[in-house]
């Protein structure tokens, strides 16, 4: 997903990219403002965080685009070329990295497990998508 920070900020275009020269296929995107109730079901494991409240406001703040990216390893390779959660673990070269200045405005999320991207890509485009997994 391309956070309302990558496209308020002109970056759709470079993360694209970068998903692209990695070797995967964009199968699908939708773009969408998230509201309250989205954003507690796909962070619920951050709902008593401190952070939350600013999470939600920033993630509810303008429109974001979610992808669906296919291609050998991608759930992995998408965690690879995001880079760290952490600010201050993030690593030149990985989109984070190279372009987010703090941990909560960090311009992509990507899905950690293929359980967590089915459920998530169900949630943002609709049960229509199931047959992707195969
Ligand atoms: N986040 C934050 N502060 C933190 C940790 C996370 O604002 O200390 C935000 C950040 O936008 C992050 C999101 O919460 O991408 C989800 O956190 P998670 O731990 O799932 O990290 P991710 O899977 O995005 O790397
Ligand atoms: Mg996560």
């Amino acid at each position: 997903m391309l956070k309302p920070d990558c496209i308020e900020r002109g970056l759709i275009g470079k993360v694209i990219s970068r998903i692209e020269d990695k070797g995967y296929t964009i199968s699908d995107m939708k773009m969408q403002t998230l509201d309250e109730a989205f954003i507690q079901e796909h962070y619920a494991h951050l709902k008593n965080r401190p952070f939350f409240p600013e999470l939600s406001e920033y993630m509810t703040s303008g429109p974001v685009i979610g992808l669906i990216v296919e291609g050998e390893n991608a759930i992995r390779g998408m965690r690879i070329i995001t880079g760290a959660t952490r600010f201050e673990d993030g690593t030149a070269g990985t989109i984070r990295g190279d372009y987010a200045y703090c941990s909560t405005k960090n311009v992509v999320h990507a899905s950690d497990s293929p359980e967590n991207a089915e459920i998530e890509i169900n949630r943002f485009f609709g049960d229509r998508r199931l047959p992707l997994f195969r």
